[in-house]
């Protein structure tokens, strides 16, 4: 098993963010967990963690000046080591199916924030993830290393749609996680020579404000299961898509 000596999680003040957070904390090896919110003053559960690896910061994934801010201070924390796990975790979910009343806005804003701002806050953390992979001892596609997870959605899968909106009201969900999917794969390959992995889960059916209390899975359940299967990824996973239990996904 290998662990982050620095990890990243965006919108982690709840759900799944906030479980993932909790779950590094519970590792040694994990010296400094950055976890950020849109507004860290009401990011209440994160504030009442005492713990002197946590340090959480401001992050509005759809605006460029706030990731860049963020950036800005995440290097000053990690420093000549880099930053060796990004997690793209923030995301949202409007209703929206073939039949809905037409609306531009709802897709743009879904696809914005799954998947436009997670190439974009990649590609900015990308010089620190580098470093990260120059300077790690860890094993090469490791999250020791420097690596880049997505939290995507099986209802991303192309493969695997055969229900279409019929029990989820998601057309624009799902698209923003197909292109997200994609954005996995392609910067899998393009930072390959750099030593860097990037891979996307699924986290199960979770109860979140976005899963609803109906789900399957507590959030404590889901989480320990993502970090866990992060912990086992090897080059062989690079570019994939899996579960929380690191099953594979079809496209
Ligand atoms: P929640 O609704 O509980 O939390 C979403 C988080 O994303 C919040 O921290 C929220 O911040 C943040 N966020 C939303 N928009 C932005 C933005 N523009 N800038 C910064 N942060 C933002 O959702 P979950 O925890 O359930 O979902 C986490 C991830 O898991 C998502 O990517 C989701 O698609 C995925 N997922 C969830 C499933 C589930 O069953 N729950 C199933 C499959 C995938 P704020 O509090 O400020 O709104």
């Amino acid at each position: 098993m290998v662990f982050p000596r620095s990890v990243l999680v965006t919108g982690a003040n709840r759900g799944i963010g906030l479980g993932l957070v909790q779950q590094f904390l519970k590792h040694s090896e994990v010296q400094i967990i950055i976890a950020t919110a849109r507004d860290v003053s009401k990011a209440t559960e994160l504030n009442a963690i005492k713990d002197p690896r946590l340090h959480v910061l401001p992050l509005i994934v759809t605006c460029d000046k706030s990731i860049d801010i963020l950036v800005k201070e995440v290097e000053k924390i990690v420093g000549e080591q880099g930053l060796n796990l990004l997690v793209n975790n923030a995301g949202i979910l409007s209703k929206y199916t073939t039949k809905s009343e037409p609306s531009r806005a709802i897709l743009q804003e879904q696809i914005n924030v799954n998947s436009i701002s997670v190439v974009l806050v990649s590609q900015k953390f990308l010089p620190l993830l580098q470093k990260g992979a120059g300077k790690s001892t860890a094993p090469d596609f490791t999250v020791g290393k420097s690596a880049i997870v997505t939290i995507s959605s099986r209802l991303g899968s192309i493969g695997l749609n055969v229900e279409g909106s019929g029990w989820f009201e998601g057309l624009a969900y799902r698209m923003s996680k197909s292109a997200v999917n994609q954005f996995n794969r392609t910067i899998a390959v393009d930072l390959e020579a750099d030593g860097i992995l990037a891979v996307a889960f699924c986290p199960g059916w979770v109860q979140t404000d976005l899963g609803t209390s109906n789900a399957l899975l507590t959030v404590g359940q889901s989480a320990s299961a993502l970090v866990n299967s992060f912990s086992k990824l090897t080059k062989e996973h690079n570019g994939g898509y899996f579960t929380r239990e690191l099953e594979v996904i079809p496209f």
